[in-house]
């Protein structure tokens, strides 16, 4: 499986920003050896969990639509500058024939390339590209009391308030007729998933409802990432549940590059396998 996926008549192209990787002990501080031994070899040597900081292409109905934007150009002390623009040239994709830009959330490794420094301030990199955000996932995030929290909202999404084209929606939108978003909020108040559905296919973009295959099976595993735990465990069961009874092509943004995969029953237990 190369890093394009074809459901029906959508193209989901798999592009990496950045890759990281953080322990277990850091990311799952409550999880014992003995309970990540059955998910070992998802593991690097170190027992580090690797992590791609990806984005997606998609094109359906003449539409251009890129999903999250990784970690941007920054220069952050916790993640390297990303390569966004550059896989999107070398895929042949031009930054201003983007149509829709979207963010399964609003945290760092997610929003980095929704601006690009341009001298002295932020532009927006896709400049003729409709922002779209959950519209309680924006509130949040650029809220007066939040932002001093979430430093990056300064660099990434204010400066795009009136320097680009901003579409706040709610709960079960549609992007184009052969894309819906799906809410999933635990991870971040308003965390949304990305279905795409065509011609009897289809398959699910699950932003970060997990960020280790592990947690596919083991849906109350919450890294320390969730804002609330117990929600992103019933937002990941509810998800998981419904990827296995539609028998979608799951899309795992964190996990190894190109991150596509299904949900079968191996022995009766569910499983995750790679495509
Ligand atoms: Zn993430």
């Amino acid at each position: 499986m190369g890093s394009t996926l074809t459901v029906g008549n959508v193209e989901i192209m798999a592009l990496v920003d950045a890759t990281a990787s953080a322990p277990c002990s850091l990311m799952f501080p409550t999880l014992s050896d003995e309970q990540w031994a059955p998910y070992e070899a998802q593991l690097d040597a170190h027992r580090n969990i690797p992590l791609t900081i990806p984005s997606f292409v998609l094109r359906s109905g003449g539409k251009t639509i890129v999903v999250d934007t990784g970690v941007g150009a920054k220069n952050r002390p916790i993640f390297p500058n990303g390569r966004l623009p550059d896989a999107l040239a070398d895929a042949g994709i031009r930054l201003e024939d983007v149509d829709i830009v979207l963010a399964t959330h609003i945290h760092i490794d997610h929003v980095g390339w929704h601006t690009t420094l341009r001298g002295e301030t932020y532009a927006p990199t896709f400049p003729n590209a409709t922002h779209v955000f959950n519209r309680d996932e924006y509130d949040f995030f650029t809220s007066p009391a939040q932002v001093p929290v979430w430093e990056h909202v300064r660099d990434c999404v204010l400066p795009l308030d009136g320097a680009a084209d901003i579409a706040l929606v709610d709960g079960e939108h549609r992007l184009t007729d052969e894309i819906m978003l799906l809410p999933t909020p635990g991870h971040t108040p308003a965390h949304v998933s990305v279905a795409i559905m065509s011609q009897g296919e289809a398959a699910v973009i699950i932003g970060d409802v997990c960020h280790h295959p592990a947690q596919m099976i083991e849906c109350g595993w919450s890294p320390v990432f969730d804002m609330n735990p117990a929600l992103a465990a019933e937002s990941r069961e509810k998800l998981m549940q419904r990827i296995e009874d539609d028998r979608m092509i799951a899309v795992g943004g964190h996990f190894a590059h190109p991150g596509f995969g299904r949900l079968v029953r191996v022995d009766g237990r569910r499983t995750w396998q790679a495509l």
